[in-house]
């Protein structure tokens, strides 16, 4: 570990490669995939012309083709896997249900998700399966919706897992769908200083433990950075101010750079005022001489040796 590494800001963009999700959403279609079949190029040629390093969270599932973007996006996910970036595995939790014949999530209560780790167990090991088909060895996770899943940390630890970014400011929802409060308390803890990476516990997510996996909460969303001042002004102050070394996690969606009145699918156009200032922001981080775009499998690393330097 050089001293030069003590003195950087490490910045992690995160994308969420899944199907659209809220008003992104063509409501003329069950499953709307217009931000992976539009966006993905887009984000890709701007993540290049900044030279920023992406991990790309693979949204698949065991049970639900349509909501496995492998199987859909073969080619897609092979050629991001073939760029500087990292690919990672992303589960929305849901299960089948016959009663009502339509996925959701295992339980609305998490007490009960503990009764449910074999199920959590078979989807983490369907996605490493799935992806080391295609020469991908998937060692970092996120939860859908930032779901907390007891358990989950120790499962991905056994199945080879080496970083996880499943919670937001140290924060995960319990309860699914998420209450109006609690939104709000999320919203809240984006004003305070990012959460820095831990060693994970094996039960939760958000908890400091002795598990060799390393949480990495999501601080910023680039969405919302995109659309309010405040944040990239709390962004840029923090990556001038705050003590080195530091980390930032920042998430995004293919979907977030398409325009949300057009789709479904190949209908969906590129919402070109979202370019520009994603293309601003980016430039200003990436001219940052003390600033690094790192994928989230390096910024592990990264912390592990700067913890055991201490
Ligand atoms: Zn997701």
């Amino acid at each position: 570990m050089n001293s030069e590494m003590k003195e950087k800001i490490f910045v992690i963009l995160t994308v969420d490669f899944e199907k659209d999700a809220c008003f992104w959403h063509h409501p003329s279609k069950k499953f709307d995939y217009g931000g992976i079949m539009i966006g993905t190029h887009k984000l890709v040629e701007i993540l290049s012309t900044f030279g920023v390093k992406c991990t790309w969270f693979v949204e698949m599932n065991k049970d639900y083709p349509q909501s496995d973007m492998l199987f859909l996006f073969p080619y897609v996910v092979k050629s991001l896997a073939k760029r500087q970036d990292e690919i990672g595995a992303h589960i929305h939790w849901s299960k089948p249900n016959q009663l009502r014949r339509k996925y959701e999530y295992p339980t609305t209560n998490t007490s009960m998700l503990v009764h449910n780790s074999y199920y959590i167990e078979k989807s983490i090991k369907y996605c490493k399966e799935k992806l080391g088909e295609v020469g991908i060895k998937p060692v970092s996770f996120r939860s859908g919706a930032f779901f907390c899943v007891p358990w989950l940390p120790l499962i991905l630890q056994r199945h080879g897992f080496i970083a996880d970014s499943s919670s937001f400011q140290g924060y995960t929802t319990k309860r699914w769908p998420q209450s109006k409060i609690l939104s709000q308390i999320n919203r809240y803890k984006t004003l305070k200083p990012s959460k820095q990476p831990f060693f994970c516990d094996g039960k939760y997510c958000y908890k400091q433990g002795n598990l060799k996996i390393v949480e990495f909460p999501v601080n910023y969303s680039i969405d919302s950075l995109l659309r309010y001042e405040f944040l990239r002004r709390k962004i840029m102050l923090e990556v001038r101010y705050r003590q080195k070394p530091c980390f930032l996690t920042l998430y995004f969606h293919v979907y977030n750079i398409t325009d949300s009145d057009s789709g479904p699918d190949e209908l969906t156009k590129i919402d070109y005022y979202k370019i520009r200032k994603l293309s601003i922001l980016l430039e200003r981080l990436s001219k940052i001489d003390y600033l690094e775009f790192i994928t989230l499998q390096e910024a592990r690393q990264i912390f592990v040796d700067l913890y055991q330097n201490k």
